[in-house]
């Protein structure tokens, strides 16, 4: 049995995953993802099993690695570079890994939030430089957050918001009814009656055709001024450009994400020495506690399926 192992958190953290993924009898072929089209075409058609990150598996691949594969175990719960309707066609399950990083995504959210408001990375770095530059931030206590995606992570986000004594305003087509009510969360039916209301938005939806570009120009009209935008979920949430020209003219205050359109960035991608933003290179669920538990999850999803095991978490179905 041949596997190919491309996610870097997975091998790059400590953990019993390892062992276990060595216990078995398979033969692993490793590669530092996430790899692009090109490089899994090249590889496809040499596996029976992908234990795979945010690599491109699009339908050309898909073609191109079967018969021989047999199943897809993602690390991570997000599935959109996974043509998953291509795999659902095919019949190739994909295995993923719910459940287990919320928190850590959530605490990720604040930490960019709060490094935001507080200009706290400027602050740090200046202070390393021998100056003692005294810059005046923001709190967040009594401020409205609008959370797009009331899933895992964007409750975990809205319990953390309270916390702080925010106030916590939300939008998600399958509204969670008795969290929201519980905890006091304003619905909103769209981004248009949600926006003008925030001085923060925090973005966890997952990315689909409904969600990209959710965040635009012709929207971006409706915000107070200075809006702040944390996005710990995927860059295609929002509109790249518009984001920049916003962020110039000021009707966004700053933008804070773990995510990029293109991971790892070219130099010369436009944000990454634009003064309002800040950005970390998709760590939101890479710590000591969230990867082993991500990894033991979809190690245990690829061994149990391929030993014909039931306890498996499957995303498509036929
Ligand atoms: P989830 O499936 O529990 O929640 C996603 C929520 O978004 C769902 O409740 C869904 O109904 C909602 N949604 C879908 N379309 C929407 C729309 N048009 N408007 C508003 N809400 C919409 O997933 P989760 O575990 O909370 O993860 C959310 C996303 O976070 C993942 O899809 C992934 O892209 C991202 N993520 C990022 C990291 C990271 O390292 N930064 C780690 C884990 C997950």
């Amino acid at each position: 049995m041949r596997i190919l192992l491309t996610t870097t958190s997975y091998q790059d953290t400590p953990g019993d995953h390892h062992a276990l993924l060595g216990a078995q009898d398979y033969e692993i072929h490793r590669e530092r993802g996430p790899l692009p089209e090109s490089r899994m075409l090249e590889l496809a058609g040499q596996f029976d099993a992908f234990l795979c990150g945010d690599d491109e598996i699009t339908r050309a691949v898909l073609d191109q690695s079967l018969p021989r594969l047999r199943v897809i175990s993602k690390y991570g719960i997000g599935l959109d570079k996974i043509d998953v309707t291509a795999c659902t066609e095919k019949k190739v399950p994909v295995l993923f890994t719910p459940g287990v990083n919320h928190t850590t995504v959530a605490e990720h959210t604040f930490c960019l939030l709060l490094a935001l408001v507080r200009n706290l990375i400027d602050s740090a770095n200046a202070v390393r430089k021998g100056e003692w530059k005294r810059i005046t931030g923001h709190e967040i206590w009594n401020k409205t957050i609008g959370i797009i995606g009331l899933g895992r992570i964007g409750q975990e986000v809205a319990k953390r918001a309270l916390a702080f004594g925010m106030k916590v305003h939300g939008l998600d087509p399958y509204w969670p009814e008795a969290f929201a009510k519980e905890n006091g969360i304003e619905r909103h039916e769209t981004i248009e009656t949600m926006l003008p209301h925030l001085d923060v938005l925090s973005l966890h939806a997952n990315l689909s055709e409904s969600t990209r570009h959710l965040v635009n120009a012709q929207r971006l009209k409706l915000t107070k001024p200075e809006l702040l935008i944390v996005n710990t979920s995927r860059a295609e949430l929002v509109h790249m450009a518009d984001i920049l020209v916003a962020l110039d003219a000021g009707s966004v205050g700053g933008y804070a994400t773990d995510v990029l359109d293109e991971e790892p960035p070219p130099p010369s991608h436009p944000l990454l020495r634009h003064p309002k933003a800040l950005i970390t290179p998709h760590i939101g669920s890479r710590t000591y506690e969230s990867v082993p538990r991500q990894a033991m999850r979809a190690t245990l999803n690829l061994v149990n399926y391929l030993k014909g095991e039931k306890d498996v978490i499957q995303a498509n179905k036929w």
